[in-house]
């Protein structure tokens, strides 16, 4: 076999990566590049192979930096079938159409600023649509064989739906890690990866030069809601829809049960938010919630349904929580209740998750006083706090745990992560194992198994 990767290279984003077998030549993901403006640019670049020429997609899981670039691929002729698990299949369904609309008002904007250089939208709802039109969907652990190859794929643990691949020719097999959970997500059960022979693993790195904090969650949570009630002030939350929105629901809804009297009003403000937690609700069971539960959870904070409703909202008293999207302040109705709420020095404004270089989440983590976010002042008085204990990627010890339990003439490709990151997570892994043949992947670069 044959890998070349076309991106997730010295980034965490724009994962794709080529996969020439014996019988015919398959992608891994095809996600968008995201961050700053010379990384977005890299979503305009011709791919780097034929799509046309394609047996298959395979996807790793719905985020849209492992997906959200499957309607240019569709648009670019690809026409074979997209294998993903069910909930991949649903929440791409959400995420790409919610990406379209972000391609097309991004478009105006730029097109508005510079009419002599006007361009298209990267792709549209239609191209959205002929792309779940392709979606095949898998259940986990179930080998799929297809003309001269077998596939599989397995709980990676990362978010709902998430999977590893394993993929064997005639020759050789492979595991892709996709996105890798940690063991002791608050949602997801520990990933189980495949008990087969392999050749090489392709790991993500995402935290491979990091240990997760392992303080109690729910203890700061906690802190955080007595200071809430004893001002009466409002703690907003600006989270991602996918996976942190779910996780922080259950996190509060657990306090709640055992302390009943730090239960406050929790609002979540965002249509994303809603439609993913009905998703989560619809795959209870394939997480650490039973149908039950799922139920008692996400059934516990009131969904704002209409903007009207949630700008009223910020007129109320507190104590209350508002959980409300975009995760890093780049958009969404998360903008205006910080314009209503930023200013008062007793609300909180929590940080739950990690925020991209450039971003308005990232300044206000820093300190900054006043943020600008598309053209709107937020003056920021309020206490700013960080939680960085979610995250939904497995950190050097998870990694190194998957790496090990394949025997040492594997090969391992680190992907998926800050250069620096990745180098360092190698030269860790050669301490750990020191006959051990490590790749720090590079762009565009074929390498043969
Ligand atoms: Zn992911």
């Amino acid at each position: 076999m044959n890998i070349t990767f076309f991106g997730a290279v010295e980034t965490v984003t724009g994962s794709q990566t080529l996969v020439e077998t014996t019988s015919g030549t398959y992608l891994v993901d095809c996600g968008l590049f995201q961050g700053t403006e010379s990384d977005t640019k890299r979503n305009r670049h011709p791919f780097g192979y034929d799509p046309k020429k394609l047996k298959a997609v395979f996807l790793t899981h719905s985020h849209i930096d492992h997906s959200g670039l499957l309607p240019r691929l569709v648009s670019e002729g690809f026409n074979g079938p997209i294998y993903a698990t069910k909930a991949t299949r649903e929440l791409c369904q959400i995420l790409l159409e919610d990406s379209a609309s972000l391609q097309k008002s991004e478009t105006k904007r730029w097109n508005d600023k510079n009419p002599k250089q006007s361009r298209r939208p990267l792709y549209t709802q239609e191209d959205v649509e002929k792309t779940l039109q392709l979606f095949r969907s898998c259940v986990f652990d179930e080998d799929i064989h297809l003309n001269g190859i077998t596939f599989k794929f397995t709980p990676a643990g990362h978010i709902l739906g998430a999977a590893s691949l394993l993929l064997k020719d005639q020759k050789q097999s492979i595991l892709f890690s996709g996105d890798y959970g940690r063991k002791d997500d608050i949602l997801m059960f520990p990933p189980s990866p495949p008990t087969t022979d392999i050749d090489a693993i392709i790991v993500e790195g995402t935290y491979g030069d990091r240990l997760h904090p392992d303080d109690d969650v729910k203890e700061i949570l906690r802190e955080i809601l007595k200071e809430i009630i004893q001002e009466k002030s409002v703690l907003v939350i600006p989270a991602f829809a996918v996976a942190r929105s779910q996780a922080l629901m259950c996190l509060f809804y657990e306090i709640f049960e055992q302390d009943p009297k730090l239960e406050v009003p929790m609002m979540m403000s965002s249509p994303m938010i809603e439609k993913v937690t009905a998703i989560y609700e619809k795959f209870a069971g394939e997480y650490r919630l039973d149908q039950k539960n799922a139920k008692k959870v996400f059934n516990s904070p009131r969904f704002l349904k209409w903007k009207k409703e949630s700008e009223n909202i910020n007129r109320r008293q507190g104590p209350m929580i508002i959980i409300s999207a975009s995760g890093m302040v780049t958009g969404g109705r998360v903008v205006h209740h910080l314009k209503a709420l930023a200013d008062d020095s007793k609300n909180i404004i929590l940080i739950s998750g990690y925020q991209g270089e450039e971003t308005p989440g990232r300044k206000i983590l820093d300190g900054e006083k006043r943020v600008y976010i598309d053209g709107q002042k937020i003056d920021i008085q309020a206490k700013i706090k960080n939680l960085s204990h979610l995250s939904a990627h497995g950190d050097r010890s998870d990694l190194a745990e998957l790496i090990h339990y394949y025997p040492e003439n594997v090969k391992v490709f680190l992907q998926h992560g800050e250069q620096k990151t990745l180098n360092n997570f190698k030269e860790y892994l050669q301490e750990l194992r020191p006959g051990q043949d490590v790749t720090v992947a590079e762009h565009a670069k074929t390498y043969s198994l």
